[in-house]
């Protein structure tokens, strides 16, 4: 089950998020109908933005993680909300291998996304004004981009570890990631210490492979492993809210002509959602 878990050291100085991202990744990418490529890029900026809409608390908060990027991947877009949904799109669904991008067993995200920028919007339930932050893009390796957005947009030490492992016919065996961040009271002692035992992690995909474990077992170990305790947990699923009524109604605006344009031989007007992939037709 996709979920994601909210630790604290004992100290309470160092937050962390856990997320397991497996199916939603698999729903996203069967919906969008993406290649092994796409879906690997798409699986880590999923399980970004899960982390990063960990802490979304109130009815209706949502998040906006989006990369504007010069490789070909171009734009990817994800929104998560405090109800743990998720849903989301890479701009290409069928990116052509790069054969820099091959790490061992991996494929490396620089080669697709390049230079550009990270945007973040945080959207309040509570009808707040919506917060918008821009970082540039250090590396194309997501999850340090991720931290290096904390460190410039929010002030935040934090150190990100994302791990995958998708078979070659496209279905996820495991994915999911890790987020540590330094609360204000955190001594720089104690910031080392944990982020350096986080880094010395080997194998992040392997950890989360639960090797003779339970999945439950692996998050407890995890947890152990750096000295935290579980603050909450909640479930996580890729779900998107487009509905034919709304499209129908977006369609129903538009001028006869702009309509037109639209249609097919047959008449009909062919509309894909954006965020999840579900066509329409009317
Ligand atoms: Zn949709």
């Amino acid at each position: 089950m996709d979920r994601i878990i909210n630790a604290m050291t004992k100290s309470k100085n160092i937050q962390g998020f856990i997320a397991l991202t497996r199916d939603s990744v698999k729903a996203g990418a069967a919906g969008h109908k993406m290649n092994i490529i796409s879906e690997c890029i798409f699986a880590r900026a999923l399980t970004a933005g899960v982390l990063l809409g960990g802490n979304l608390k109130n009815e209706g908060d949502k998040l906006i993680l989006s990369w504007n990027c010069t490789g070909p991947a171009k734009k990817i877009v994800i929104e998560t909300s405090s109800n743990g949904e998720v849903r989301g799109f890479i701009e290409d669904n069928n990116l052509q291998l790069i054969e820099k991008s091959i790490d061992g067993g991996t494929i490396l995200s620089e080669p697709y996304i390049g230079f550009g920028d990270i945007t973040v919007s945080r959207y309040s339930g509570l009808n707040a004004e919506p917060y918008h932050s821009v970082s540039v893009i250090e590396s194309g390796e997501i999850a340090h981009d991720i931290a290096v957005y904390l460190d410039q947009s929010l002030q935040i030490q934090s150190c990100i570890n994302i791990g995958l492992d998708i078979a070659v016919d496209g279905e996820p065996n495991v994915c999911g990631g890790m987020l540590l961040m330094a609360m204000p009271g955190a001594t720089e002692d104690e910031i080392k210490q944990l982020f350096d035992k986080f880094n010395s992690i080997p194998s992040f995909t392997t950890l989360l492979k639960c090797d003779g474990m339970t999945e439950d077992e692996m998050l407890k170990a995890l947890l152990d492993r750096f000295g935290m305790e579980q603050v909450f947990e909640k479930p996580v699923s890729f779900r998107c809210h487009c509905d034919s009524a709304s499209i129908g109604k977006m369609l129903e605006s538009m001028t006869d002509e702009m309509r037109n344009e639209y249609k097919d031989a047959d008449g009909h007007i062919r509309a894909v959602c954006q965020y999840c992939g579900k066509e329409y037709q009317f």
